[in-house]
């Protein structure tokens, strides 16, 4: 099959080399030597699909078909594909034993999935800076809103205060793994530990931390964790969300239909009588997408098998260059949450600019609006980054100190607003341009 990318029109030839340090084809993205010829810098949107995850569905496709109902072979080999592919999320995200695998279709999906199926009364604690996909979906239970830390001390410090002396009653915090918009890192572990020392239990939007870093949802001890698929190079329509058994089991299905329901009688009153399932299929009602289940599967192999920790060092040395380079532009400020020197689940500690980092930058240029600047990068030197707000307003207007203007959402503003530009990095970007 050949699709071909467009090209800006001044784009420069830079091939997306295969990455020297991993040794290996296992990591090269499926844009990889065919005519896209300039650099994609913008990965924490959407990164490229892995020649490897291209061929483990082109292998599945003559096959395919729909699970659990048939007895024939293809609905017999798509199911026991469907479900070994939970076992590959499971293991790849470190889930204890008794974890739920529910496939989504992303991680707006599987965060709008838990909210659905919180008990009554749960109180929800979640900070300002959160993508809109992890800040908006609760507002059916009670929110506090808590204020952007500076440092990851005042992250845990600042929760601690929010949590402390309440009244009892189910309490969930939902907290990043890493932030789309300054890419630092968030003391998972740290915060965890606080929620359930005061009862609550943890949901982490992994979105952007599981495609640059080991995730290890037993180590953290979070709940649940939710990611998307196209961030972790597989194609869109597929995420999950893993965790804990017991708020999914006993909530009402997320979505009601065939697969989640194990009977469906009518009563002589003509209403239903209706039975629901317990583990996934209880959220998963429709034909689900197992080609899509069947891709993140593979990406989390593929990740696992070439060693996320080579990926994540190769990263941190294009983000030494990134940022060293940013540091020496004056009309440029780097946008940055903590306090540098500042460690996360312990991804930094190596010291420099990038430690605590994933590969996700954000800076504002003075004198430019992000979106004319993005612009430019492309026209002018084939660079495609993302310009805006990021999904994240309250975390933007944090950050740049003033009020913005309200066109955009995760895309760019109207020309002319305050905004910034985010650079990102993955598998497959180049080393040079
Ligand atoms: N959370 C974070 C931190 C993100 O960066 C994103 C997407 O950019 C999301 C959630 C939402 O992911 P999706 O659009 O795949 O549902």
């Amino acid at each position: 099959m050949s699709v071909s990318a467009p090209a800006p029109a001044a784009a420069r030839t830079a091939a997306a080399t295969p990455l020297p340090v991993l040794g290996d084809d296992v990591l090269v993205p499926v844009a990889d030597g065919t005519e896209v010829t300039y650099a994609a810098l913008d990965q924490a949107a959407s990164a490229p699909v892995l020649r490897r995850v291209w061929d483990d569905v082109a292998a599945y496709l003559p096959y395919y078909g729909s699970v659990h109902r048939g007895s024939g072979h293809l609905s017999q080999l798509s199911t026991d594909l469907y479900e070994r592919s939970r076992a590959t999320v499971a293991a790849f995200l470190g889930c204890r034993a008794d974890d739920q695998v529910v496939f989504t279709r992303g991680t707006t999906d599987s965060l709008n999935l838990l909210a659905a199926v919180v008990p009554d009364g749960t109180r929800v604690f979640v900070f300002e800076s959160e993508h809109h996909a992890a800040l908006l979906p609760w507002r059916r239970c009670e929110t506090t809103v808590l204020d952007t830390p500076r440092s990851p001390q005042q992250a845990v410090s600042v929760l601690e205060a929010a949590l402390h002396g309440g009244p009892d009653g189910p309490k969930l915090v939902c907290v990043t793994g890493a932030s789309n918009v300054t890419g630092e890192i968030w003391p998972v572990r740290e915060l965890a530990r606080v929620a359930h020392r005061h009862g609550a239990r943890v949901v982490l939007d992994a979105a952007q931390l599981a495609p640059h870093h080991p995730v290890d949802v037993a180590g953290l001890d979070v709940d649940w964790v939710a990611f998307s698929g196209h961030k972790l190079y597989a194609p869109f329509g597929a995420g999950v969300l893993a965790g804990r058994s017991d708020w999914l089991d006993a909530a009402e299905p997320y979505l009601a239909g065939g697969g989640a329901s194990r009977r469906v009688a009518r009563e002589p009153d003509g209403g239903l009588d209706v039975a629901w399932h317990t583990g996934t299929a209880r959220h998963e009602a429709g034909s689900p997408n197992v080609v899509g289940a069947h891709a993140v599967a593979s990406a989390c192999r593929a990740l696992a098998e070439a060693g996320l920790e080579l990926l994540v060092r190769r990263e941190r040395a294009l983000l030494e260059v990134l940022l060293d380079g940013l540091a020496q532009v004056p009309e440029v400020r780097v946008l940055s949450l903590f306090d540098r020197g500042e460690d996360g689940v312990g991804g930094g500690g190596e010291g420099g600019r990038a430690a605590g980092r994933v590969g996700v930058v954000s800076f504002v240029v003075d004198g430019w609006d992000g979106t004319e600047f993005a612009d430019a990068l492309s026209a002018e030197y084939g660079i495609g980054v993302r310009s805006g707000l990021f999904c994240a307003h309250p975390l933007l207007r944090n950050l740049l100190g003033r009020g913005h203007d309200e066109g955009g959402d995760c895309g760019a503003p109207s020309a002319g607003a305050l905004n910034a530009v985010r650079v990102s990095f993955g598998a497959g970007t180049p080393d040079e341009h």
